[in-house]
């Protein structure tokens, strides 16, 4: 379960809709608890995915800049929990990309942008067997 603020709702969809019609891409930073994982806070990062046309479909982090909030976030006592990214007209879906690329500790938030507008959002969670699953995602 990935549980967010109500503010984080607005921010995200700007960001998604900002950044229409390439991929937005950002880090959830936050704690894990019983209850699932609490974001506390969201960090919007560059897209760095080369070459630049295709970033309507692709995404990348600069793992310098992955490493730097990991580091930031455990001076603060946090931790990366998630990342997100948008789908710009595509659904929320995980795509295979997606799949391949994902780590198993962290949530991957998928915002849907049709039009430039957000229509949909998902979470998703690998399984044991590396396959992704729907995360329920609360606002609170
Ligand atoms: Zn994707």
């Amino acid at each position: 379960m990935l549980i967010l603020n109500t503010d984080d709702y607005p921010h995200l969809c700007r960001h998604a809709e900002n950044t229409y019609p390439q991929e937005c891409c950002g880090v959830l930073l936050g704690h894990i608890t019983r209850e699932g994982k609490q974001v506390r806070e969201i960090r919007e990062t560059p897209n760095d995915w080369q070459p630049e046309a295709q970033r309507n479909q692709r995404f990348r982090i600069s793992p310098l800049l992955l490493l730097q909030l990991q580091k930031e976030a455990r001076d603060r006592h946090l931790e990366i929990i998630g990342i997100y990214h948008s789908h710009p007209d595509y659904s929320a879906v995980a795509s295979e990309t997606d799949r391949s690329l994902a780590w198993p500790q962290y949530s991957y938030f998928i915002l849907s942008v049709e039009k430039g507008q957000v229509k949909d959002c998902l979470s998703w969670q690998l399984d044991d067997s590396g396959q992704f699953q729907a995360e329920t995602i609360v606002w609170r």
